[in-house]
């Protein structure tokens, strides 16, 4: 269904996530019939370039990220049509008069802030004094929000002067994700899980997020920010929201965020022996994290895992562990709700205890996967083993599947539609933060030096003992 016709001036148009995410994924959209005819995107950075000069970087992402519909001349030519250029200086007069004049009435406009945080307020502030913004524009800003809590509510109290609320979408690009939107109609569109979704049933949820990549490239902006900034206080920390929340009355956005809010404030502050932080070593055919940084006694950490609990009556009781690094085995996300033992065992000690999992896959092969316990077939007696209902949902959907839009797409075309349910609120952004930065300045106290860990590990070995210790354990990273 095709969006209403919309002006999105993208800044930062030239910069490394428009060219790999944000242009691309409009392409895309366009290449599904979703974009109306009087769409226009307009690229304003600070690069002095014309349309033709903009158009051509746009056609090269494209060929780059826009997938098999990226090398179709025709239809690239057709999406670039809708594509035009400003130079404009984020803190200065440079170009605002010009860029004012090619925006259109009648259709929505939206300001993708693609650009350093640091130029938000100049941006948000030059939107309204030029007058290019109004009390329906909708602005779209990227992360970090904030480095701690008062960077996050000085950022949106300068936001707040010149947009409401309901103007602000912040991106949180995990939430663009089919996977996580899928744990919302797992949760609350079956009867089957629901019930046991509580302290009472679930012995404990992990939720992991392991990457390959290193920081090399970005390592001096990841080195004052580190895994906890970086990963948890954002990405994980919603995860742990939608697994968490309470049911909202509505899908709709301030039900939703209203029960993640909730979520985050009924957290329990982290003791500090149940946080373990690493950094990846050396190995023999690549350098270690702090070369990658550029500081041979960086004590940030490319590794968090952690241990939390939820204070209230439906997980009172039940740990959280969360843990989320670089260069680890593999790319692997995941979030596995694990059940606890059966109440009694018919079958004698010899069956051995088995428990259902509910493993929900973010990455690779989008996903579920619920661990049963059934006979070992055979005569050898009433043997148990756990085998998996796996659903891929590329494959249970079929090929006739309309193509899974990438997580950036999805989000863009929801701030056409003027619809933030996967948008974080600002109190959210600062509650988020409230709990991360004690576990931050801890470690600055405490001068706390991150443990090292392999390449293509598992992280740390304190972070294995972190559960061993409760008498459990991390899923495998495969
Ligand atoms: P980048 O350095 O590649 O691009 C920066 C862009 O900002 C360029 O287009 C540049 O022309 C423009 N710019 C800089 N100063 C300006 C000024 N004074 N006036 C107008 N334009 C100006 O940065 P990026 O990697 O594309 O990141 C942009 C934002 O997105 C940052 O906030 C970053 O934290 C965030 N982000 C990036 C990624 C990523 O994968 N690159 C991922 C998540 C979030």
């Amino acid at each position: 269904i095709p969006v209403d016709g919309f002006d999105l001036v993208i800044f930062g148009g030239t910069g490394d996530l428009a060219r790999r995410k944000i242009l691309p994924g409009l392409f895309r959209r366009f290449c599904a019939g979703q974009m109306p005819e009087d769409a226009r995107i307009i690229g304003a950075a600070r690069s002095e370039m014309d349309d033709a000069a903009f158009r051509e970087t746009v056609a090269e992402a494209i060929r780059e990220f826009g997938g098999a519909q990226g090398a179709d001349e025709a239809l690239a030519e057709a999406f670039l049509e809708r594509v035009g250029y400003e130079h404009v200086d984020a803190t200065g007069e440079t170009g605002w008069e010009s860029l004012k004049g090619r925006l259109r009435d009648g259709v929505v406009r939206a300001f993708y802030f693609s650009v350093a945080p640091s130029l938000f307020g100049a941006l948000a502030e030059r939107l309204r004094s030029f007058g290019l913004a109004d009390d329906e524009s909708r602005v779209v800003v990227e992360k970090p929000f904030g480095k701690d809590l008062e960077t996050a509510k000085a950022l949106n109290a300068t936001l707040a002067e010149h947009f409401d609320e309901t103007q602000i979408y912040r991106i949180d690009h995990y939430l663009g994700k089919e996977t996580v939107q899928n744990l919302m109609a797992v949760r609350f569109g079956n009867m089957l899980f629901e019930p046991l979704w509580n302290a009472q049933y679930v012995d404990h949820i992990q939720i992991t997020v392991a990457e390959t990549v290193s920081v090399a490239g970005r390592g001096s902006y990841y080195d004052t920010s580190g895994a906890m900034r970086d990963m948890v206080q954002n990405h994980l920390m919603q995860l742990l929201c939608l697994i968490a929340m309470e049911p909202p009355a509505r899908f709709n956005p301030d039900a939703v965020r209203d029960e993640k809010l909730k979520v985050i404030r009924a957290l329990d502050p982290v003791d500090h022996h149940q946080v373990v932080r690493g950094q990846y070593e050396a190995d023999d055919t690549q350098p270690g994290y702090r070369t990658h940084v550029d500081d041979l006694r960086s004590t940030t950490e490319s590794f968090v895992a952690l241990k939390c609990h939820i204070s209230n009556w439906r997980w009172a009781g039940t740990p959280f562990y969360l843990r989320t690094g670089k260069m680890l085995r593999s790319r692997t996300s995941e979030i596995a709700v694990v059940f606890k033992d059966a109440p009694h065992s018919i079958f004698g000690p010899e069956a051995g205890t088995h428990r259902n999992v509910l493993a929900i896959r973010l990455q690779p092969n989008e996903g579920m996967t619920l661990g049963v316990t059934i006979k070992e077939p055979g005569p050898g007696g009433m043997r148990l083993v756990d085998v998996p209902l796996d659903m891929t949902f590329a494959e249970a959907l079929g090929p006739d599947a309309e193509e899974v839009p990438d997580a950036y797409e999805r989000l863009i075309m929801d701030v056409i539609r003027g619809n933030q349910t996967l948008f974080m609120r600002g109190d959210e952004v600062e509650a988020a933060w409230a709990w991360t930065d004690p576990i931050i300045a801890g470690w600055k106290r405490r001068g706390d030096v991150p443990k090292p860990y392999d390449p293509g590990s598992n992280g740390p070995e304190d972070a294995l003992m972190l559960m061993h210790r409760d008498g459990r354990k991390w899923r495998e990273i495969k």
